[in-house]
């Protein structure tokens, strides 16, 4: 069994973070993608504003129900405590059948703050990591394994490039500007029910 996780504050999900998702999966050959809303991202702990993780997760549960290979889980969102990425693996290791071999998704401009996660050379030794190049962050793979000294753990996938950020969107809104084929229909259609970053 081969599972993708894709790991984010979703804050909110966009179809950038989607099509990366579909790409691995498709590229990859994995069995499924596991999207996992962070409760208290560790990286954006001095962001006052994220809004509830019960919204984050309400979004990407609508973002991802069309999709028969696309799940949510709420393992960092009901966990306490900052939400690590190792920890998760940890988690995920014992409710996946032994085996199981884990991907991590994240674009370039997370991959190359691997140095500062939490017991990143613990995580690193404990799933792959597919990185997708982002504008601004470029990512040398043989770089970071040489630096944790692993080799074949890290790999690069050529992706659509799609500009969308979470803070374009929270920033149109604030504007009054359309997030029309940003995000999802329907969790564009949620977020004007709820009011959210509107602010
Ligand atoms: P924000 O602007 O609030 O930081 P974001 O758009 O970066 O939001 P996150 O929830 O922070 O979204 O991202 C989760 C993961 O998805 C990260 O690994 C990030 O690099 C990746 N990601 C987000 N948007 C894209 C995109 N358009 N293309 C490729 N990767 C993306
Ligand atoms: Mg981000």
């Amino acid at each position: 069994m081969k599972v993708g996780i894709m790991g984010g504050t979703f804050d909110p999900i966009h179809n950038g973070h989607l099509i990366l998702a579909e790409t691995v999966h498709d590229k990859l050959k994995l069995d499924e993608i596991l999207f996992i809303p962070s409760a208290r991202p560790p990286h954006k702990r001095f962001r006052q504003d994220i809004i509830d993780p019960e919204h984050r997760l309400a979004m990407t549960v609508l973002a991802t129900c069309s999709n028969k290979n696309f799940h949510v889980s709420t393992i960092e969102i009901l966990r306490n405590g900052p939400s690590y990425a190792v920890y998760t693996i940890d988690e995920l290791k014992k409710i996946y059948e032994f085996g199981t071999e884990f991907y991590f998704i994240l674009g370039s401009d997370a991959a190359v703050e691997l140095y500062t996660w939490h017991h990143a050379q613990e995580l690193i030794e404990k799933c792959n990591f597919i990185v997708a190049t982002r504008e601004g962050t470029d990512f040398n793979v043989e770089e970071i394994e040489k630096d944790f000294s692993v080799k074949g753990r890290i790999q690069k996938i050529d992706t659509p490039k799609i500009e969308i950020s979470s803070t374009e969107i929270r920033e149109k809104i604030k504007n009054g500007q359309s997030i029309k084929y940003l995000v999802p229909e329907s969790v564009e259609t949620y977020i004007r029910k709820e009011n959210l970053y509107e602010y």
